[in-house]
């Protein structure tokens, strides 16, 4: 999936727009460009699509009601949700709308709920209602005695938000838009207030129209052609994810009330059928700090059981931090630049951008469209464009008979390398053959390594497979690109020198 840049003293790279930032934003504007006839590149610093903030969040597809009217976030939210299940069905991505349930544990607290009921009519919402009593209960029976009431909106969902940014970037690559990996944007030339050359860690490239979604970074991004017009103000959020013994505990994602600065600790079903918990909302000034810490573990558990019964530390299987790329605007930045005419800046990406992400690509393809005729762009449309794919083939989703079929095709289908998830390694190579280079591409791509176990049984035998597909030592391989190598050496390093390890590979 990766397209080989001209090395720097060449000319630029020459490509009509450039979308920087391989997120969930990044890639579904990519692939909304690739309906027309734009030579587009999508250029992603990290070592594959999807590993910045859009791989670790809460997966819900929100309904609306939480953003004020008027803003960007309310609008593009509640249009976005709307998107979703037939954004899901072309790409083959998971998706369940199982709808969420924000809670009232007091009279006071259902008086808010009728005010999220109203905010959310002004944004469209469609179908929410309150629910009390037995309906309640017999909608969530393991809510806590505690709970009084609740908002549903039957509208809202879970979606893997790394699967769907993966299945974005690579129905845009079959579409004819080029994906630039371990392409970090380091600086512009600008003249005349135009951007006219993009210089990157892998050569220089050049377009009539930037898109900067870079994410933490966008604020970064954007000063290097010269705009300051907004500051990115992280905000780190810790998640913990439980076993699938307590799949369908509940079954609508359940929401406190908000608090001033983010929606609140959540009980979240994940569309994969595990429990997770959180997030807690912390600021920092720190854009690369995802570490996960005690407090945060207390605080999650604290709010969740006060909600939910039956929840056990003992469930906890992995947990993770994200950062939320809050900009000083407290809405989405999705604007021209004032500063360099033909940048577009796709900034403040935070919470609810993976419900808003398909709004936000239509959005910004009206703008798109737009500035085409100042900077000599035609609008044709592209007649080859597909928007439709399909994901690897998944082991564990087929009954006994399409695994005989499955087998009978293809026997790596029969060889189980993850025990937990049920991950053979014909997904496991479909994946690498779809642009896996880590072992987090192929993690994410298939759940191998996501189970209870967290990859005690399977890493070593991905490694392997890994190296035998791509062609490379072990050794050599990543967890997830850069320095994140996983093996110094390997056992038979060991047993051919006299001296110990054979070193580094
Ligand atoms: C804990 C948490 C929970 C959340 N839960 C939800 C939720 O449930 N529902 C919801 O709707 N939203 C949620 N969000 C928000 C959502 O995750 C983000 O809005 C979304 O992922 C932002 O996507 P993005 O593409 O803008 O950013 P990213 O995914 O970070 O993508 C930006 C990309 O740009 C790349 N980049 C940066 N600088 C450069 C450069 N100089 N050159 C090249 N590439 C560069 C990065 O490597 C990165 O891959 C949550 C966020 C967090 C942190």
């Amino acid at each position: 999936m990766t397209d080989k840049p001209r090395t720097s003293g060449d000319e630029p790279s020459r490509f009509d727009i450039i979308v920087i930032g391989g997120g969930v934003v990044g890639t579904a504007i990519a692939r909304v460009l690739s309906r027309y006839r734009w030579k587009t590149a999508l250029l992603e610093k990290q070592a594959e699509l999807s590993f910045g903030t859009s791989k670790a969040n809460s997966g819900i597809v929100h309904a609306g009601f939480h953003s004020a009217p008027g803003t960007l976030k309310a609008e593009l939210c509640v249009k976005g949700c709307a998107m979703y299940p037939g954004v899901t069905s072309e790409l083959d991505v998971e998706y369940k709308q199982n709808g969420v349930l924000m809670i009232a544990m007091s009279e006071d607290e259902i008086q808010k709920l009728h005010d999220f009921r109203r905010q959310g009519e002004i944004n469209g919402v469609p179908g929410m209602r309150l629910v009390v009593g037995d309906e309640l209960r017999a909608l969530e029976p393991n809510l806590s005695d505690r709970v009084v009431a609740g908002l549903l909106a039957p509208s809202g969902g879970v979606v893997s938000p790394f699967e769907l940014t993966l299945a974005q970037g690579e129905n845009a690559a079959a579409n004819g838009v080029s994906v630039f990996l371990e392409t970090e944007v380091l600086s512009m030339s600008v003249n005349d207030r135009s951007i006219t050359e993009v210089h990157t860690s892998k050569g220089t490239f050049s377009a009539a129209i930037v898109i900067n979604a870079a994410g933490l970074y966008a604020d970064k991004v954007a000063n290097m052609a010269g705009d300051y017009s907004f500051v990115i103000r992280p905000r780190k959020g810790e998640e913990y994810l439980l076993d699938k013994r307590l799949s369908g505990i509940v079954r609508s994602t359940i929401f406190p009330l908000p608090t001033k600065v983010s929606k609140g600790i959540l009980v979240i079903p994940t569309v994969h059928g595990n429990l997770m918990l959180g997030p807690t909302a912390e600021e920092t000034d720190n854009r690369e700090d995802l570490s996960t810490s005690f407090e945060g573990f207390q605080q999650i558990f604290a709010m969740c059981t006060t909600m939910v019964n039956g929840l056990q530390p003992s469930d906890l299987i992995a947990t993770f931090a994200g950062l939320r790329p809050a900009s000083d605007r407290d809405d989405f930045v999705i604007e021209p630049s004032e500063q360099a005419r033909n940048l577009l800046n796709v900034g403040g990406i935070e919470s609810p951008g993976l419900t808003a992400a398909p709004a936000i690509a239509e959005m910004v393809l009206e703008m798109v469209k737009e500035m085409a005729h100042e900077f000599g762009l035609g609008i044709e449309e592209n007649e080859g464009y597909d928007g439709t794919r399909r994901s690897v083939r998944r082991f564990r989703c087929m009954t006994d008979e399409q695994r005989a079929a499955a087998i009978a095709e293809d026997p790596l289908f029969s060889r189980v390398v993850c025990r937990c998830e049920q991950v053979t390694e014909a997904e496991i190579v479909d994946a690498i053959r779809r642009g896996a280079r880590t072992l987090d591409g192929v993690k994410l791509r298939t759940r191998a390594g996501m189970g209870r176990c967290q990859g005690g049984f399977c890493t070593s035998r991905v490694l392997k497979i890994l190296s035998r597909e791509l062609g490379v030592p072990v050794t050599s391989l990543t967890k997830r690109g850069g320095a994140s190598r996983v093996l110094l050496y390997t056992i038979k390093d060991l047993l051919v020198s006299d001296s110990g390890p054979a070193g580094p590979v």
